[in-house]
């Protein structure tokens, strides 16, 4: 999932999003809780009205961003205390009060309010992280079956139009046309604590389950031990999110490990420092050594970057701080994450049989 912090994945408009292929986007609660405001977004008939995105969307619960301000907040058993990175205006976030907000918004999927616990964390630390995640989860679940109906498309929907990701996840077709709700799983780097609370939420039964709180800092072989220990305690039939990851090997060794869904901001913030990833590895377009160079960023890439620019002027665009440097860069980055997937998901499909790779 490409992420689109304000309602915007930085620098492309939807139109080129749709044609690069992407099927979902990621909006954060935290940015747009502050700033429209998730009431002016809810009058303005949700999110996917409001960005004119008529395809899957997934809200995060706000917990990474506010629990990222650390000079800025104030964790308490019942929700988080927290000042406004913009004007440092003062906000508390329960679970009730994300989910409240993410109904608003309408994402298709919403997650539970959790705790994203740091690392390196001791184990004291992480059971106490662990057990407020938990509550939180107990908490949001409850709160979203309460008021699902109160999303602002509840009536309009019709299955058919759902993406594949939440119909799969969504046993009842009309009883139930709304959103879904995701549990995330925590526990730092404890394989017995991912095992515990992985078993809760599935007691619990979310439409599907994200493991959560890595890339947060820890080697990456920790990262891959963490997600080898937790895929297989949760439903095979319901998607499988590992939140936050990562760089291209990663995203592909991840979903053949049975991974359904990512997101991650590094191919579109990359891009706007320069960044290319190609297949020939990473290209520094700042670099000296294409200032001249006509080929294009990847030869082996067939985006409509690749088919029309060249290394030199992708290089002048960004000396010159021009705006469309992130918006060419971004699509290169995006084609290239998208590439992967959609390889992954062919290969998966004529492995299985299935002619139809999309479902
Ligand atoms: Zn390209």
């Amino acid at each position: 999932m490409p992420v689109g912090t304000q309602g915007t994945v930085k620098a492309v408009p939807q139109d080129t999003l749709e044609s690069l292929g992407a099927q979902i986007i990621l909006g954060n609660t935290y940015h747009l809780y502050l700033r429209p405001g998730h009431e002016a977004i809810r009058r303005m008939g949700g999110l996917h009205k409001f960005i004119s995105w008529p395809h899957a969307l997934l809200t995060d619960s706000g917990g990474f961003q506010v629990f990222s301000l650390n000079e800025l907040r104030k964790v308490t058993d019942d929700g988080v205390h927290f000042r406004s990175h913009l004007d440092g205006s003062s906000h508390f976030f329960t679970p009730e009060h994300s989910i409240e907000v993410q109904i608003a918004l309408g994402a298709d999927v919403c997650m539970a309010f959790d705790e994203c616990t740091e690392y390196p964390a001791n184990r004291p630390r992480a059971e106490e992280s662990l057990r407020l995640t938990m509550a939180w989860a107990r908490r949001s679940l409850d709160h979203f079956r309460a008021h699902s109906q109160e999303v602002p498309w509840h009536e309009l929907v019709a299955p058919a139009s759902r993406p594949a990701v939440v119909r799969a996840s969504t046993p009842a077709p009309e009883a139930h046309q709304t959103q879904s709700l995701f549990g995330i799983v925590q526990g730092g780097m404890y394989r017995d604590l991912r095992r515990q609370c992985a078993e809760s939420l599935v007691e619990m039964d979310f439409d599907g389950y994200a493991i959560g709180g890595l890339s947060v800092g820890e080697p990456r072989e920790l990262t891959l031990e963490m997600i080898a220990a937790t895929l297989p305690l949760l439903p095979r039939d319901k998607p499988r999110y590992v939140m936050g990851v990562g760089y291209p090997d990663e995203i592909e060794q991840y979903a053949r490990m049975g991974v359904d869904m990512m997101d991650c901001v590094l191919p579109t913030r990359a891009a706007r420092h320069g960044l290319l990833f190609t297949s020939e590895g990473r290209l520094n377009i700042k670099n000296k050594q294409y200032a001249e160079d006509p080929s294009p960023p990847d030869p082996a890439c067939d985006c409509m970057v690749c088919r029309r620019y060249s290394r030199a002027y992708l290089r002048h665009l960004m000396q010159s701080s021009e705006a469309l440097s992130g918006t060419l860069n971004t699509i290169h980055n995006l084609a290239f994450y998208l590439g992967i997937m959609r390889r992954v998901r062919e290969s998966l499909a004529s492995a299985s049989g299935n002619a139809d790779p999309k479902s």
